[in-house]
């Protein structure tokens, strides 16, 4: 079997419906994680929720550097070792085989090739993609941990593009939060394929508003102050500016509270459209929410009921409250 970086885009449901983008964005993927028999003996890592469900509405781009490197396989195993900064990656068998370099070349051209991918899913634990807590060896061995070469060649020419690994995918809310990633980035990307203008930016930023509070209101803040006055800016480095500090922010783990804190904020909306009873409801639902009887679903659930409703136009353009296909389940765990 042949797999190499230019492996094509894969499907793993072409015919699923599609409430995401169209085209559908596209995710860069350890390969073996798509069950591609790719691994130093022969196997694979399939991983089973990103085949499955989180494929009917996501592309992928398998890449393999080891392969693509020219190891083949199978191939003799390699371990990271030497300083946790700029560690090398050389055969565990054979510390005479070195391939550092040719990967993080590898990493570099894979880099400037990936500007219409909106994420990246990296395997953890590897030399090649651990993004932390890659073993090192030699004389760091059981004290330090280190960063894989590829992904540390990845994450630094594209700071911005969401990264994840296979097995932090495992915990909900880190689930969650890549998938919104994913889907604010590729909504950007989109952004920036046109003639965008100031009035763009703002809107992007209006619309995003309680997604970033949720996760940080002192980087609303930021990026709102960022936008404040366009007149004669240069849009561009705004907008870098812009998307570098909003996907730190939405890097930043939500927690209960500032979920609380959004929703509570949303319901003012609804105040003096709604009666006593479904106030009290949806009170209590935020409560539950809060003292972790319920999850996040549930007065999401409520607040698009009554925004039904009782429309309100600036709610509308919010990404908060539907941002990433029901099916997926996001927030009933979180
Ligand atoms: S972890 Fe990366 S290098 Fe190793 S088999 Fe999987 S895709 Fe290839």
């Amino acid at each position: 079997m042949s797999v190499t970086s230019a492996s094509p885009r894969t499907s793993t449901n072409s015919s699923a419906p599609d409430p995401v983008a169209d085209p559908r964005p596209v995710i860069a993927i350890s390969s073996c994680l798509l069950g591609e028999q790719v691994r130093f003996d022969g196997g694979h890592k399939r991983h089973s929720w990103i085949i499955g469900p989180l494929g009917k509405y996501f592309d992928y781009q398998p890449i393999c550097p080891e392969v693509a490197i020219g190891l083949g396989i199978p191939r003799p195993p390699i371990r990271l070792v030497g300083d946790p900064d700029r560690p090398r990656a050389v055969g565990v068998k054979d510390p005479d085989l070195d391939v550092t370099d040719p990967l993080a070349q590898f990493a570099r051209r894979t880099a400037s090739t990936l500007d219409d991918v909106s994420g990246y899913i990296f395997k953890s634990k590897s030399p090649s993609w651990g993004m932390e807590r890659v073993k090192l060896y030699g004389e760091f061995a059981g004290q330090k941990k280190t960063i894989g070469i590829h992904a540390r060649e990845i994450m630094h020419a594209l700071p911005n593009l969401p990264t994840e690994e296979e097995g932090r995918l495992n915990d909900a809310v880190l689930r969650e939060n890549f998938v919104n990633r994913v889907l604010v980035y590729r909504r950007w990307q989109d952004l920036m394929a046109g003639n965008y203008g100031a009035r763009d930016l703002v809107e992007f930023h209006a619309a995003h508003k309680y997604l970033v509070m949720a996760h940080s209101q002192a980087a609303n803040k930021r990026l709102g102050a960022l936008l404040s006055n366009l007149k004669g800016a240069d849009l561009h480095a705004v907008a870098a500016d812009y998307i570098a500090e909003l996907m730190e922010a939405l890097k930043r783990r939500c927690n209960r509270d500032r979920h609380v804190n959004v929703l509570q904020h949303i319901m003012g909306y609804l105040k003096k459209r709604l009666d006593g009873e479904d106030k009290q409801e949806l009170l209590a639902a935020i409560e539950a929410y809060r003292r972790e009887e319920v999850p996040l679903i549930v007065p999401i659930f409520l607040l698009r009921h009554h925004f039904r409703h009782h429309p309100d136009p600036y709610m509308d353009n919010q990404w908060y409250l539907d941002p990433h296909p029901a099916a997926l389940g996001l927030r009933n765990n979180i």
